[in-house]
């Protein structure tokens, strides 16, 4: 489609651009920009502009003459005019491109904008200023412009002196919020760089989306109406206390009507109000209320009540609402309305459901379309690999299905924490504009360190995928010692001074990870020390936002009560007299040593983690221990879990011992639910399930299979504690694999588990407190002491081939040279079928 080309960049788009131009009959008409230096289209705005417009023209003007060195002129001009680059809303350019439709009403229309190569022109027309900006953006980006994290060193302005291109493109957006927030907040350093990042990746989208908890809002604005009316408020315990309202009166209905109303009108640039219950329990217990139908009924009926009166009084505007803590089930009674976005947070998931089930839920119970409220950063304190925002598998895969599902609205907590997560971030706003760039997320790895890094970009596509969370990488000397390495090549490969300033930061980052560890690993008076060093050097770095200081400084203390931060040292204490805060920003000589020292500190990790098949048979005359095992009360676990089973001859019916809500004070998570897989159904269907309630009470849950063979297994509870036991025979093993997190609870624990003919050692990550691991002859091989880290065990002649156990310990062991399925018992266990044909 075009011509010739002076850019970089600009060729990765030439295929999108064809697809995107395909519906047209005719190539688009190729426009040049500039030429040597000097602008050749002035940016032409209409004179009724608004502020914004002319911001993003200011802004489009400076980029581009960064780029080509051309000075581009803005002028504001009714039609008609010569040739130009022509921005601007599209109601104020009627003359020009009127085959193209806008829709003002819908949320995602509003965000609609054309760019296209006409009669010497750029058009970059847009439904709403927001529109406008996002074409200049896009514009950018399509001429190589990159801003990948919000500190500048991050803003790539690629050199061309000859801008031209062609396109005709309309685009609007997959998600209508595209919301990426800090859940600590921003702080006075990172706001504009923050807003700046947003701005030039389309970002967070014109809707807003009010969903935060909105009862007690609701009685602040009617206080003389509640004083009057007791019986707004709900039922509990005899008395009208609850916050929880009265639903079912239709005189609080009508409040909440005219609220809705009201809020809207107040505030004309919002698109939509919230009325999500106030947290916490206490829902009305009157026989009216009752009989409207479940929490979730109730919680819809109130917010279908606000969305009627805006549909009614207002036009088009949206009520929003979480499905969240007691209102997390979909409703069975009342339909949503369509004007209400119901949003599914993806973790905290009460009732045991799961989220396909909430979603598939709330997707049939009404609404236009779904919102999402995920967790891309929460907790994990900026550490390699440990949020989902990098893992950017993770991303590819839910974006486009939580779109498959309905959902037009995604909010997603996360962090300043641009080291790990930048990537992840960046590369989840593509596909929140556009779900089919998950595909492209290769792409965007490949590009991201191409352009970022120079001659530099091996070493650093390996120190990516490193922190890539699907690996789950582990925080210990092998990983922090390969960043260092990592960066240290990279540095030496290149002399680029922009690409040095960003590998620096990475050395920054790494340097955090390393001060972590040294905290998180000690004790007494030293984590104090460990502590306040954190601290200090979280804040000495926090400009270059690599980690969420802001977060660490604030909730650390909270969490960890065994430091103290001194009085005039907190996070709120201004630097001029805060004194963990009075050290200047590091230099590049600081970096360089913190890389050399890092290097001959953390020594690499010798053994290679080996993967193992799922695809598991009953292995028969394993030798190995055979003691009595102190697990025959079952297995004890939280959370989700995975074990496998072996019928031997169908049909069977499958008795399971479970003991649910062992946690007293978690017994609000619904019930643990069971459901088993027979792996010979070629449906995939579940072939049985069951639940128990979470009263601390066994039941026992029958699953009838009419398969033989291998079936999975797996139990989900809201994190409550679950034990699961089964008749003494039965092939049971759970599934350890690092990626599937078994949580072993309930004090300390023994499992049997294999080692492989031929293997050399028994390694792995531990973070447990007493116990051992045994090898055959019931000798004590490794024993746990406290520490959290890697574990290397030789293997000696003859103990090959055979069962060991892991003895009376308390917390985690991953294994990584050996299969992960951990039985009960010798004769319990099940081997991947490769080793047991093998033997
Ligand atoms: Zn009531």
């Amino acid at each position: 489609m075009r011509k010739s080309s002076h850019l970089r960049g600009l060729s990765l788009w030439t295929l999108t651009l064809i697809l995107a131009c395909s519906g047209a009959s005719y190539a688009a008409e190729t426009v040049a920009l500039s030429k040597k230096g000097a602008a050749l289209l002035p940016i032409r705005l209409s004179p009724k502009a608004t502020p914004a417009v002319r911001q993003s023209a200011a802004d489009l003007a400076r980029l581009l003459k960064a780029m080509s060195g051309a000075d581009f002129t803005v002028e504001a001009q009714p039609a008609p005019a010569k040739a130009a680059i022509v921005l601007g809303l599209a109601s104020d350019f009627p003359e020009v491109a009127k085959d193209v439709a806008w829709d003002l009403k819908n949320p995602i229309g509003r965000e609609q904008y054309l760019m296209r190569t006409s009669g010497g022109s750029l058009l970059l027309l847009g439904a709403t200023d927001a529109a406008v900006d996002y074409a200049a953006w896009d514009l950018l980006y399509r001429l190589g412009y990159r801003r990948y994290f919000p500190n500048e060193a991050w803003e790539i302005i690629p050199p061309a002196r000859d801008l031209t291109l062609a396109i005709d493109v309309v685009e609007k957006p997959d998600y209508a919020t595209r919301v990426i927030w800090y859940g600590w907040g921003l702080w006075d350093y990172n706001k504009t760089a923050y807003r700046a990042w947003q701005r030039a990746n389309r970002a967070p989208g014109r809707f807003r989306l009010s969903s935060g908890h909105a009862y007690h809002k609701i009685m602040r604005r009617n206080k003389a109406a509640f004083k009057e009316h007791p019986e707004y408020l709900g039922l509990w315990k005899g008395e009208r206390t609850s916050t929880k309202f009265c639903i079912a009166n239709p005189e609080l209905r009508k409040l909440v009507a005219d609220y809705a109303v009201k809020e809207i009108t107040r505030r004309p640039g919002t698109d939509s109000v919230s009325i999500e219950p106030s947290d916490g329990g206490r829902w009305c217990e009157c026989e009216g209320c009752a009989a409207i139908g479940s929490i979730s009924d109730r919680a819809v009926t109130l917010a279908n009540v606000g969305a009627e009166a805006l549909t009614a009084k207002v036009g088009e505007k949206y009520v929003g609402m979480y499905a969240y803590n007691q209102h997390s089930p979909p409703p069975t009674k009342v339909r949503v309305a369509p004007n209400v976005v119901i949003s599914v947070a993806t973790r905290f998931i009460r009732g045991g459901y799961t989220l396909e089930q909430l979603l598939d839920g709330w997707g049939k119970a009404g609404g236009k379309a779904l919102g999402i409220r995920e967790y891309f950063s929460s907790g994990g304190r900026d550490l390699p690999g440990q949020q989902l925002a990098s893992n950017l598998g993770y991303l590819a895969r839910v974006i486009p299905y939580y779109h498959s599902k309905g959902a037009r609205f995604l909010t997603s907590e996360a962090a300043d924490n641009w080291g790990p997560c930048g990537l992840g971030y960046y590369t989840a706003t593509r596909m929140l504009w556009d779900i089919d760039e998950a595909k492209r997320v290769d792409h965007h790895l490949n590009e991201f360190v191409t352009t970022c890094f120079g001659k530099a970009a091996k070493p650093m596509h390996e120190f990516y995928t490193r922190l890539n969370g699907s690996d789950r990488p582990l925080l210990s000397d092998d990983l922090v010692g390969r960043m260092y390495r990592l960066l240290a090549e990279a540095r030496s490969l290149t002399k680029d001074p922009a690409v040095h300033k960003r590998i620096d930061q990475l050395t920054l980052y790494t340097y955090y990870a390393e001060c972590f560890r040294s905290y998180r690993n000690v004790r007494g008076a030293p984590r104090q020390k460990a502590f306040e060093k954190l601290i200090r050097t979280a804040y000495r770095m926090r400009t270059t936002m690599m980690v969420h200081v802001k977060g660490l400084y604030r909730d650390l203390p909270n969490r960890d009560r065994t430091v103290k931060v001194p009085k005039g040292c907190d996070w709120r204490t201004p630097a001029a007299k805060n004194p963990w805060k009075s050290d200047p920003a590091f230099t590049e000589a600081e970096i360089e040593t913190m890389r050399k020292k890092g290097i001959a500190k953390h020594k690499l990790f010798d053994f290679t983690p080996v993967s193992f098949s799922s695809n598991l048979v009953p292995a028969t005359n394993l030798k190995g221990v055979k003691k009595p095992t102190a697990m025959a009360n079952g297995v004890t676990a939280r959370g989700h879990r995975t074990f496998y089973l072996w019928v031997d001859k169908a049909p069977m019916d499958i008795k399971l011992t479970v003991t649910a809500g062992m946690i007293k004070h978690y017994r609000d998570r619904g019930p643990a639910k069971v459901s088993l897989y027979a792996l010979a159904d070629p449906t995939g269907n579940m072939t049985a399930k069951g639940s128990s309630l979470p009263d601390g009470k066994p039941r026992t849950v029958t699953l009838k299979t009419t398969f033989s063979g291998l079936h999975r297994l797996e139990v989900i509870d809201g994190s409550d504690m679950t034990r699961i036991n089964w008749p003494k025979g039965l092939r049971v093993v759970a599934d350890n694999s690092p990626d599937k997190k078994l949580r072993l609870a309930g004090g300390r624990w023994t499992l049997y588990f294999y080692v492989p003919t031929g293997c050399k050692e028994v390694a792995g990550y531990a973070a447990a407190k007493g116990g051992a691991i045994e090898t055959p002859d019931g000798k004590a091989a490794h024993k746990f002491d406290g520490k959290k880290g890697f574990f290397r065990i030789p293997v000696a002649a003859g103990q090959d081939g055979k069962v060991w156990r892991i003895n009376h310990v308390g917390g985690k062991v991953t294994l990584m040279t050996t299969p992960p399925f951990l039985a009960r018992s010798a004769e319990e266990l099940l081997l991947p079928h490769d080793l047991v044909e093998k033997r």
